[in-house]
């Protein structure tokens, strides 16, 4: 699928749930979000048939997040279903990592080829502050048995001033005898939250630099599909990698739409621009029509966020990042 743009669209990324066991401070309030009601996320069924409807139209790999994806029951079949439809490449999750220990054999036997689990802290109470719940050993302990298992695990970091800027080379570390890639997210402000805490990427390299030595950037061909720039740091198994959200439009290579738990099609993380499928898919419309629907939002896709210039711009999306899936 091509967008006005001239952009490639070839990787859908999937709420399957607004619920989350986590209430990280730049994502969600302490007292939670009022949840989507059960009949208005999508089902199963009908979260398989829109996938199949857009690895048909040229989606070749999909991630599953949240909320907390692992959360969902059923999540498993639902991976390995995706995964053996005709077209798809890839299968992949972002979590909190809270319940990999407990559901890896499942995972892994549906075929999941990559995660990526977020972690901000290596200090236990820390995590406690940022996350609002307990849950610290279990995300090491799910990121050492990813990376273990053979599964791609990147590790995703929000940087916050004033929480966790002093950590940056401590969490960089992770990657030094590891085969994974820790990447430090520039503080979004989606949902309206305090992102005057975004730390931004030269800083973070910095910092890390200051520690490790000049970081080398890399081809990041083999890393994914997204955004992030990477980098490699002497004598590192792993790599660092770096999502300049805030300081650099990466908006030009976008390859990416999302579709929300209630089963809108969101076009840009920025705004509130696309289309509900989950309306025609209730009414009774063919492949065909949804098609038609997804096609004429994806050539409507923004030719950019400006995040960059957000200082009491009004057109944020209200949805915050626990409904949009990251
Ligand atoms: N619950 C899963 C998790 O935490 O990985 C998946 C959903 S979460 C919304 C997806 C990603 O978005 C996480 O890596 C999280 O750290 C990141 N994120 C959430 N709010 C953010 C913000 N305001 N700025 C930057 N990244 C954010
Ligand atoms: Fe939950 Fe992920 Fe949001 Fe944290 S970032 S509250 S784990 S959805």
């Amino acid at each position: 699928m091509k967008d006005s743009f001239g952009r490639n669209i070839d990787y859908l990324r999937i709420s399957v749930t607004d619920r989350c066991n986590l209430r990280c401070v730049y994502c969600m309030p302490e007292e939670g979000v009022e949840p989507i009601s059960h009949g208005d996320v999508l089902s199963y069924e009908e979260t398989i048939r829109l996938a199949r409807i857009f690895a048909s139209l040229g989606i070749k790999d999909i991630r599953l997040t949240g909320g907390e994806p692992l959360v969902r029951k059923g999540i498993e079949s639902l991976i390995a279903d995706i995964k053996k439809m005709p077209g798809i490449e890839t299968v992949s999750i972002t979590t909190n990592g809270i319940l990999i220990p407990e559901k890896f054999e499942m995972l892994k036997a549906a075929g999941l080829d990559a995660v990526n689990i977020s972690l901000d802290t290596l200090n236990k109470e820390k995590f406690v502050k940022i996350t609002r719940r307990e849950g610290f050993e279990k995300v090491i302990e799910a990121i050492k048995l990813c990376e273990d298992q053979g599964i791609k695990t990147k590790v995703n970091c929000v940087a916050m001033r004033g929480v966790n800027d002093d950590e940056f080379a401590s969490i960089a570390s992770l990657a030094l005898d590891h085969n994974i890639c820790v990447r430090f997210i520039e503080y979004m402000p989606v949902g309206k939250n305090d992102f005057t805490k975004c730390v931004p990427t030269e800083e973070i390299k910095e910092k890390i630099e200051a520690v490790y030595g000049p970081l080398e950037k890399i081809n990041s061909e083999g890393f994914g599909h997204g955004p992030a720039v990477y980098y490699k740091a002497e004598d590192f198994v792993g790599a660092i990698g770096f999502i300049s959200a805030m300081t650099c439009a990466f908006c030009e290579s976008c390859n990416r739409v999302r579709l929300t738990a209630e089963g809108f099609l969101k076009l840009c993380l920025q705004y509130d621009t696309g289309a509900d499928l989950r309306g025609p898919l209730r009414a009774g419309a063919t492949d065909e029509e949804i098609a038609k629907i997804i096609e004429a939002a994806v050539a409507q896709k923004p030719k950019q966020h400006t995040f960059n210039d957000y200082f009491g711009a009004d057109d944020i999306d209200d949805r915050g990042m626990s409904k949009i899936g990251g």
